[in-house]
């Protein structure tokens, strides 16, 4: 069945095929993200296109794809817009194996392509623009933190997410403290723990409760806006204690894979911040209906992205034509991660208006452009970080 808020006069197409590459773009020298132990050498980039029998194309990027290919018959010949028959299939691939989500996000690109809407419109189409974040990645000395927030400060951001993950808790917290001591208010400020996933590589075990509630009751008195991933994704038990005891928001679900555990995390009122990732998690319909579930129950809803420029903007259509959000992050750590790196697939890097807002265009779908030179020059075998 078609999607309802089409009219019936659209004509009937056809997916014609999917075609998926990956791409490797070299980092020298290599970034030390804090929720990586490993520094990374290359920034991955999986670009999916789907095309129908009309000429129109759609595109996402996320997780790699890998073993869809297999799958691609489930698609090909159906009816572009009948968006919720695939993204139940993508439901049943994503529970048998990995992250299909790009394709959703390339159907709903095509899809806007075919009716002339952008995603921001489809999805609620409450608001085009969306205060952006600086999600720093680099652990760095305290008095280097406050070089980056004043960074971040005067290249518009109202708002900077710092990352722990220093060999001393202490060394954390005091770079939040000096970054308060000399910013002031002048920057909302944001932490995030990472303990609620980790790299394949990465065995250390998450935070237990206990450690966590002290490192909140130091977050809350610093006047930090939110306290992200503070224990294993699953330790419901802990984050709604937290969230009673702590004194601070508490943000998660970045990666949370099927619509029953949120209703969990909102049921047992384990977070204040939901942060499903479009390109992750769900795709755009399942999403769009939590977003609203989670602002009935007065929550926030602004997903995580630290991928590729195609993932922004997927993202800050969902976060922007839902609403009721303050912030989107926005993967931002000069020298180190810079929009040119990180949008290296598009034609042009997201970039904050002059009034330090991320603004959507009418322009149908996503509204993105690839650099099909810089995709060819990066072409590679596979996606990884090496
Ligand atoms: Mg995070």
């Amino acid at each position: 069945m078609r999607w309802s808020g089409w009219p019936s006069t659209l004509p009937v197409m056809k997916i014609e095929r999917i075609e998926i590459t990956h791409h490797q773009l070299a980092l020298d020298p290599p970034f030390p993200a804090s929720w990586d132990p490993r520094p990374r050498e290359r920034f991955p980039a999986t670009v999916v296109r789907v095309h129908d029998d009309a000429g129109h194309v759609g595109i996402g990027s996320g997780d790699d794809m890998a073993g869809f290919e297999a799958h691609a018959s489930l698609f090909v010949g159906e009816d572009p817009l009948d968006l919720d028959r695939h993204a139940q299939v993508l439901a049943n691939l994503d529970f048998l194996g990995a992250r299909p989500w790009p394709l959703d996000v390339a159907l709903w690109d095509l899809a806007g392509h075919i009716t002339g809407e952008p995603i921001w419109r489809m999805v609620g189409g409450e608001s085009r623009r969306m205060r952006p974040y600086a999600s720093s990645a680099v652990l760095r000395e305290p008095a280097e933190m406050v070089g980056v927030a004043e960074r971040a400060r005067d290249a518009g951001f109202g708002a900077l997410k710092l990352r722990f993950g220093r060999p001393s808790l202490d060394d954390d917290l005091e770079a939040v403290r000096s970054v308060r001591r000399a910013l002031g208010d002048t920057l909302e400020l944001m932490v995030d723990c990472n303990q609620g996933w980790r790299m394949p590589w990465d065995v250390r075990p998450p935070w237990k409760v206990g450690q966590a509630l002290r490192v909140a009751r130091e977050l809350a008195e610093l006047g930090v806006r939110w306290m992200e991933e503070p224990l294993h994704r699953g330790d419901y038990g802990g984050m709604a204690r937290l969230r009673r005891e702590g004194g601070v928001a508490i943000a998660g679900g970045e990666l949370t894979r099927e619509r029953h555990e949120f209703e969990v995390l909102l049921e047992r009122d384990c977070l204040d911040v939901f942060q499903p990732d479009v390109v992750c998690c769900l795709g755009f319909a399942a999403l769009r209906e939590l977003a609203a579930r989670v602002r009935e129950r007065g929550h926030i809803f602004t997903p995580h992205t630290w991928g590729n420029g195609i993932g922004l903007v997927a993202n800050l259509h969902l976060t922007a034509g839902t609403g009721g959000a303050p912030w989107l992050e926005v993967p931002w750590d000069p020298p180190e991660w810079t929009a040119a790196r990180r949008d290296f697939p598009l034609r042009a890097p997201v970039e904050p208006d002059a009034d330090g807002w991320l603004a959507l265009s009418d322009a149908p779908g996503l509204g993105i452009e690839l650099d099909e030179e810089r995709l060819q020059a990066t072409r590679s075998e596979r996606a990884t970080y090496r």
